[in-house]
């Protein structure tokens, strides 16, 4: 049995409360353990969607290590009296976990994203760290059972140790645990729009923006189809003040 990371509890969700560099430590203990292990990266809408998706609570809840995506949760964690040291992305996890396997030679499918889309960020990813052992990518618009099965199998012949599966939350995380038994993946991680960012199809927010809190809004000025998932913050500022409010009357 692994040493559980310590975690703190944000409106019923379970966040570990690790640095960038302990869940490094962690994906790798992971990878070695050869059991399979969910990885959920929640940003403050995963907080909303776990108050509204009682599946999705449950899931993030058991997954081996959720970790703080976002300057919105740690916001949150301080005034909620159990402050979170630093933000920890799928996107920064997924880039170090290719720079990893170029070292360590273990292998990454990339599962999701528009078709063309997760064959262009393994190009790129191999670009940046050559020797990044991607063995195998697919996209993540199925139209059929039959099409979806064939993904499955696929991950299968290629057997990965890591698989980071693109499908946006929660759809991702809730296909990596339907499907887990059947992958036997060590480490497998939901990480949202990653591979638009290493294709190039979208830009990373300046790292000024993303300190100040406002990669929502540069997300939102690049893909205006993003304003459902920018109009849940509101309510996130609300549930995290309203329970503050709680908290401090007893
Ligand atoms: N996507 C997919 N299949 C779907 C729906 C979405 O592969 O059926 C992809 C989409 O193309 C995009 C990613 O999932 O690359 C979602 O990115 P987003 O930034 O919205 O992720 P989130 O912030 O929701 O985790």
């Amino acid at each position: 049995m692994l040493p559980q990371a310590p975690t703190v509890d944000l409106l019923g969700l379970r966040v570990s409360r690790v640095t960038r560099s302990e869940t490094m430590v962690f994906l790798h203990r992971f990878i070695s353990s050869k059991q399979p292990h969910l990885v959920v990266t929640a940003d403050a809408t995963a907080l909303v969607l776990a108050a509204r998706d009682s599946e999705f609570l449950r899931i993030a809840n058991q997954a081996a290590l959720c970790t703080p995506d976002g300057t919105g949760l740690l916001w949150a964690s301080r005034h909620l009296g159990c402050p979170l040291q630093e933000r920890v992305s799928g996107v920064d996890l997924a880039e170090q976990l290719c720079a990893d396997s170029a070292k360590s030679g273990f292998g990454i499918y990339f599962y999701g994203a528009q078709p063309g889309v997760a064959a262009a960020a393994a190009d790129a990813m191999r670009r940046r760290y050559p020797g990044a052992w991607i063995v195998g990518v697919s996209h993540g618009y199925q139209a059929t059972a039959e099409e979806e099965e064939a993904v499955v199998r696929d991950i299968q012949a290629k057997n990965p140790e890591v698989l980071l599966v693109a499908k946006g939350l929660p759809r991702q995380e809730k296909w990596i645990v339907q499907r887990m038994p059947e992958l036997n993946v060590p480490l497998s991680m939901g990480v949202g729009g990653s591979f638009d960012v290493f294709s190039g199809r979208v830009n990373r927010a300046p790292a000024w923006m993303q300190r100040c809190g406002l990669e929502w809004f540069y997300r939102l000025v690049q893909d205006p189809s993003k304003t459902a998932k920018v109009a849940a913050l509101p309510e996130f500022v609300v549930r995290v003040l309203r329970r503050e409010r709680m908290n401090s009357e007893g």
